[in-house]
């Protein structure tokens, strides 16, 4: 008998016994599944910059979002978002470009604006869609000056809308169960934090020819600290649940590398919290680093890789015992994604709003300012 007839009988065996058995019978031998309820409303999400982070992880991600719907592009690249179209069901009309952006607010398809621009393009056009009357994700960092942050968070408070920051790694399980342990002092009272943050950065842009724009200051406003070093900084202030008083930071750059001409390479800031917490971060764009680290005065509990997109995993240490803890693997830009649609279904504040970003932003500068004199600067 070939596999298929055996698959045939085994089949047709299973169906004759639903069709002559009788409910009670079914009920006690057939596994109950697990159905989840119907989904509830779907907010459509227009996406603007279909760049790296667009295309691998964003894209792919809303076919495990709950709440929230692809409706729109918006490009410099009508080929590219065709095509992306194409394969991800948005309609021809609903493809838009930098110039006719501000008509999505003749859409009603379009409830949320998620901003994947480069960082210097965020403030503009964050508050061209609050001005559309649309909801607005924004990648971090927010922008490149808190300045800029304060007109998005007006923009929104005049819009009614909300504005929300791409901190995806709030989203997670991992780091959720970090905030909680924290806050359930799991390891005694909490003395320290280290975060760490960092990649080796490429000069090119994927397979082209230009160069990296993270590697350009005026349109990253900074560099490893404004692009990866903003995870420990808010890393910190998460773990906390506190705002820092004072930092302190020093920068070191490879001479002669020509990936920073205008931005820097590494940086490593302490800050100090009001209830005496210090924090220890890095941030970097010279090599790989990925971990947040919680030490109370019983032990330690730390995640590593930190800000993956997955595989993170979690060690609880205490004296020379490690322990490992798993949480379920969650797509963080579905999580996200979601997190801000039921903010507006709901009608309640995002968990990352505007003004988290404005914080991580004011404290940035206040980083670049202690590097730069070489003393410790405080903070309001
Ligand atoms: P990319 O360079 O890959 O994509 C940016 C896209 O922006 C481009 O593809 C392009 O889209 C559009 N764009 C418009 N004008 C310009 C311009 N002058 N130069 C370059 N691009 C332009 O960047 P990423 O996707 O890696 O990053 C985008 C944002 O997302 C950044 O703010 C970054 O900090 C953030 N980010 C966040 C991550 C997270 O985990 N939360 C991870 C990675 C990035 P088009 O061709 O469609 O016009």
């Amino acid at each position: 008998m070939s596999d298929d007839n055996a698959n045939e009988t085994t089949e047709l065996t299973r169906r004759g016994f639903l069709q002559v058995a009788g409910g009670s019978l079914l009920a006690a031998q057939v596994p109950q599944l697990n159905v989840p309820p119907a989904l509830g409303k779907k907010l459509g999400w227009a996406l603007v910059g279909l760049g790296n982070l667009a295309i691998f992880q964003v894209l792919p991600a809303f076919a495990k979002s709950e709440k929230s719907k692809l409706v729109a592009f918006v490009s410099g690249r009508p080929d590219k978002a065709k095509q992306l179209a194409a394969r991800y069901g948005v309609a021809d009309k609903n493809i838009y470009n930098y110039e006719n952006f501000d008509t999505i607010a003749n859409n009603p398809e379009i409830d949320v604006v998620y901003i994947i621009l480069p960082n210097n393009m965020h403030a503009e056009y964050t508050i061209r869609a609050l001005k559309a009357g649309k909801h607005v994700l924004c990648e971090k960092p927010m922008a490149n000056t808190p300045e800029d942050c304060e007109k998005m968070i007006a923009a929104a408070k005049a819009a009614n809308k909300k504005l929300a920051i791409g901190y995806r790694c709030r989203h997670e399980p991992y780091n959720q169960a970090m905030i909680k342990m924290a806050r359930d002092q799991e390891m005694g009272p909490t003395r320290f934090i280290l975060a760490d943050a960092g990649f080796n950065i490429s000069l090119i842009m994927g397979s082209g020819k230009e160069k990296q724009w993270r590697l350009v200051k005026k349109m990253a406003g900074g560099g490893s600290l404004m692009d990866i070093g903003v995870y420990s900084l808010n890393a910190a202030r998460y773990l906390t649940g506190e705002e820092p008083t004072e930092v302190y930071a020093m920068i070191s750059t490879t001479p002669n590398d020509p990936r920073f001409s205008e931005v820097e390479e590494n940086i490593t800031f302490q800050l100090r919290f009001p209830s005496g917490i210090l924090a220890n971060c890095t941030s970097s764009y010279g090599g790989p680093l990925s971990r947040f680290r919680v030490v109370g005065t019983k032990g330690a509990f730390e995640i590593e890789p930190a800000q993956g997109y997955s595989g993170q995993h979690m060690r609880l240490l205490r004296g020379n015992n490690i322990e490992h803890r798993d949480f379920p693997t969650r797509d963080h830009f579905a999580l996200e994604m979601d997190s801000v649609s039921e903010s507006v279904i709901s009608n309640t504040e995002p968990l990352t709003p505007g003004e988290e970003g404005l914080k991580d932003l004011r404290i940035m500068m206040a980083i670049y300012e202690s590097a730069r004199t070489g003393r410790p600067v405080k903070l309001a």
